[in-house]
């Protein structure tokens, strides 16, 4: 029986790939094209130790899917192929779950895609050139924000007039939510308990960074909202800021939509802050090295991560957990020591020796004795796509 899952994570420049045996979610290969569209496009992979990359003499995205096509016959790994599970940003209020690809679904896709004019357009892209190349296969699609359509109107609403909601779909979607989910799966196991009986509020912290509360299972509220860049300090992000500094960007210093667009998405948050660096890794080295921009951008953005993960704990109700996850949520014990320090008043203290060895990889509990259990656990959102396309196709 065939049981691997081909994965593929579509951005504009970008195609990011992972073959996945769904029954013993194991990845047999993954890897990455990348500066597609552009003569220096390459295709980079890793399969066991093996790990090579090439140009890629055809740059577009449908020449990176035909390379990585020799790539599974060279693997032996094509015969193996049951599905394709796409990864899809925004699904809007359409999609609760995943589905298997039609056209009435391309059709929704690019509807929601004036939601998401960076992210859907290059997964569309992904999705056609795929079912063009592998015409036999059934493909799935996995949305970021499916997760998170169980919030409650009082979550989702922004309080503008409701005109916007109806016409336009302004409203509060969420992201990360397909990492929430396994991330949220897996603290339920390793808890014991069922998870539609796991309340959480979880933090998944990468270059994207948001909070969500998830109460018996279900997501209740998220900090990203109609786009994602609410909520949190980013790498390049500014998260939350006075909505009223639009209006003062334009008329003080004549900026247009686009460009306040650009200053708060790819400027701000720590590389705005610190001056230096989107990089969590990098800044705690200057910062350690006495770089001041460094130290600012890591308070900010442990300060406002404890006062989201407070706010979140009033959706979530009593909780099982607290979580943490992503590059830094993973791998910054110093983030997750000084985020929770704020919150000691909230019964959560971590343990500094538990916590110093949640890192690269190594998951765990982090709490110290009497504290509410506080875990860190690697997400894994290729196995959770993987998962989906499988029980989707009917491969499980
Ligand atoms: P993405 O959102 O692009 O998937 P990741 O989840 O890989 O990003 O997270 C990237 C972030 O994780 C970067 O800010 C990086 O510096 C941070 N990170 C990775 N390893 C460490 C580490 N050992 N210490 C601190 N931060 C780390």
């Amino acid at each position: 029986m065939k049981t691997c899952i081909l994965v593929i994570n579509c951005g504009s420049s970008s195609l990011k790939f992972a073959v996945i045996d769904a029954l013993t979610r194991q990845a047999h290969l993954t890897g990455l094209a990348e500066r597609l569209n552009d003569a220096s496009a390459s295709l980079t992979f890793r399969q066991g130790e093996t790990r090579d990359t090439r140009p890629l003499e055809d740059g577009t995205h449908a020449g990176a899917l035909h390379a990585l096509i020799g790539l599974l016959e060279q693997a032996g790994l094509l015969p193996q192929i049951a599905a394709i599970g796409h990864r899809v940003v925004h699904g809007g209020e359409h999609f609760q779950a995943s589905v298997l690809i039609d056209e009435a679904v391309i059709a929704q896709i690019e509807k929601c895609a004036k939601l998401a004019p960076l992210h859907n357009p290059a997964h569309l892209i992904g999705i056609r050139t795929a079912l063009e190349c592998f015409p036999g296969l059934p493909q799935a699609a996995t949305f970021d924000t499916a997760f998170h359509q169980t919030m409650p109107e009082h979550a989702y609403y922004y309080a503008v007039p409701m005109a916007l909601y109806r016409e336009h779909g302004v409203r509060r979607y969420g992201f990360h939510g397909t990492s929430y989910r396994y991330v949220s799966q897996e603290a339920a196991r390793i808890l014991d308990k069922p998870p539609q009986e796991a309340s959480f509020v979880c933090a998944h912290l990468g270059n994207g960074a948001s909070v969500a509360a998830i109460r018996q299972g279900k997501s209740v509220d998220t900090t990203m909202g109609l786009t994602p860049l609410e909520g949190l300090v980013m790498g390049t992000r500014s998260g939350d800021v006075d909505p009223g500094l639009f209006g003062h960007l334009a008329n003080e210093c004549g900026m247009t939509a686009q460009e306040i667009n650009d200053l708060l998405n790819k400027r701000s948050g720590l590389l705005g802050l610190s001056g230096l660096s989107s990089d969590c890794r990098e800044l705690e080295q200057a910062a350690a090295e006495g770089h001041e921009g460094a130290r600012i951008a890591l308070e900010k953005f442990c300060y406002r991560l404890a006062k989201h993960l407070a706010g979140q704990l009033v959706a979530a109700g009593p909780i099982d957990a607290l979580l943490f996850t992503g590059g830094i949520g993973e791998n910054s014990a110093w983030v997750r020591a000084r985020a929770v320090a704020w919150l000691e008043h909230f019964g959560f203290r971590v343990d500094a020796s538990a916590n110093a060895v949640c890192v690269r990889g190594q998951g765990g509990f982090i709490h110290a004795e009497g504290s509410t259990p506080i875990l860190v656990i690697n997400t894994n959102e290729e196995l959770m796509i993987a998962l989906d396309a499988a029980a989707l196709a009917g491969v499980l």
